[in-house]
């Protein structure tokens, strides 16, 4: 367990530490590393999450994705999509933003929740929290908010998915609901891995490294 709350904290200081550190404007890398980590995503939720909660026999497991589904897209009216890579904020914004925080934040501890006990979820949790970290920091070190408020909203972040680990193995209700939280958490998953490729792919123009990229986060993926 302490594995699982220790690797989402270090993936989003890593985050961190590669603006910080780089400065990176190569918008282009960016984008690859979104793609690998929709793809890896998608790829960890198919082979490995999905099969483990349908196997468990609970009718309502599929009614319980498309909650998931739609609670993803009821959380990105307020985050404008951070979780699956972009922020739409004024850079000029020095208020904390709430909303975006608070969206985040019930994101991010769900997906906490069901870590113990699936095979592999943990990477493929941290991978995909890597560029929504880039994204958060490059946008707050380049906004005009104070530097307090930018370190307290990415310090709070990276404890979100920690406290769903922490949550799911210390209250009764995780575990008697265990199922059902697990397929809201795959419909959430199904959700942004996707709009993650779609949106990787805009311009639907064939681009050899993409697809490679893709390709290999999906077989990699398969043989972890
Ligand atoms: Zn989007
Ligand atoms: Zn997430």
């Amino acid at each position: 367990m302490l594995v699982n709350i220790i690797l989402p904290i270090l993936s989003v200081v890593l985050g961190f530490f590669i603006v910080f550190a780089f400065k990176p404007n190569k918008a282009k890398y960016l984008k690859l590393l979104l793609a690998f980590s929709g793809a890896f995503l998608l790829s960890i939720t198919v082979f490995h999450f999905l099969p483990e909660v349908y196997n468990s026999d609970y009718k309502s497991v599929g009614l319980f994705i498309m909650i998931g589904i739609l609670l993803q897209i009821i959380l990105e009216f307020f985050s404008k999509g951070a979780e699956h890579g972009h922020v739409h904020i004024s850079k000029n914004e020095t208020t904390f933003p709430w909303l975006l925080f608070i969206s985040l934040s019930i994101h991010s501890v769900l997906e906490g929740l069901p870590i113990d006990g699936h095979t592999n979820l943990i990477y493929g949790i941290i991978i995909h929290k890597l560029p929504v970290a880039i994204i958060l920091s490059t946008f707050f070190l380049a906004s005009k908010m104070s530097k307090a408020k930018s370190l307290a909203f990415l310090l709070l972040f990276a404890l979100m998915t920690p406290l769903g680990v922490f949550l799911s193995a210390n209250f009764n209700f995780f575990e008697d609901y265990h199922i059902q939280i697990s397929a809201i958490v795959i419909g959430i998953f199904l959700h942004i891995s996707t709009t993650i490729l779609f949106e990787s792919n805009e311009d639907h123009k064939f681009n050899i490294t993409k697809l490679a990229t893709i390709i290999s986060a999906i077989i990699i993926a398969y043989f972890i």
